[in-house]
């Protein structure tokens, strides 16, 4: 789906397929460089991270690993409360290994402070993190974020995976809503 077929349901295209392809392609040839000579396994979070994660990879030149983790935050509103359950764990050990997060949106950073917390226990030898966005708020966490796709405005967005009401995560743009869908 692309913002043209929906062009009545969003205010605003932020990013398009293109500008957001473009960014990815500059974001994997950084983290090529970084882990030159190292498999790195990089760990999505289901399901926001499902668009990221495949197209970040696939720009990649080097070889890697992938494995998925389903978190639930719990918590009223549209903010994480940082209390958060585990849906689907890892499916190996990840002792040692040169570990990257693949996020769609930080935006308190509470969830990514537990996943990171979580994932820290289990002794990796590295661990970052890669967003395809960030929002306002995070610059607030103490979370060290390496990668950043794009710093957002705090505004909710959908589109590459992020979703409204389960909708629009096969949006290809990045967009924000209009009032009328969701009053
Ligand atoms: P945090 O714990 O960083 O506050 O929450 C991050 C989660 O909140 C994301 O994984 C995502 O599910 C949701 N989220 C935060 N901002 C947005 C947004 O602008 N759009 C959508 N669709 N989800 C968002």
């Amino acid at each position: 789906m692309h913002a043209s077929d929906i062009e009545n349901e969003l205010t605003e295209v932020l990013y398009t397929k293109q500008q957001v392809d473009d960014r990815l392609a500059a974001v994997a040839a950084q983290i090529d460089a970084d882990y030159a000579g190292k498999e790195v396994l990089c760990i999505g979070v289901l399901n926001g991270a499902v668009m990221v994660m495949a197209d970040l990879t696939r720009h990649m030149k080097s070889h890697l690993q992938m494995d998925w983790m389903a978190i639930s935050s719990y918590g009223a509103g549209t903010k994480s409360s940082g209390v958060v359950r585990i849906l689907k764990d890892l499916s190996a050990d990840i002792e040692g290994r040169d570990v990257l997060i693949v996020e769609d949106i930080i935006d308190t950073g509470l969830t990514l402070a537990y996943l990171v917390q979580n994932l820290r226990s289990r002794k990796p030898a590295s661990l970052e993190i890669m967003t395809m966005f960030r929002k306002p708020d995070a610059l607030k966490s103490d979370v060290d974020v390496r990668y950043v796709g794009f710093d957002l405005p705090d505004e909710f967005v959908v589109g590459f995976g992020l979703d409204y009401a389960g909708r629009y995560r096969n949006l290809t743009d990045v967009g924000t809503l209009a009032p009328h869908v969701y009053s």
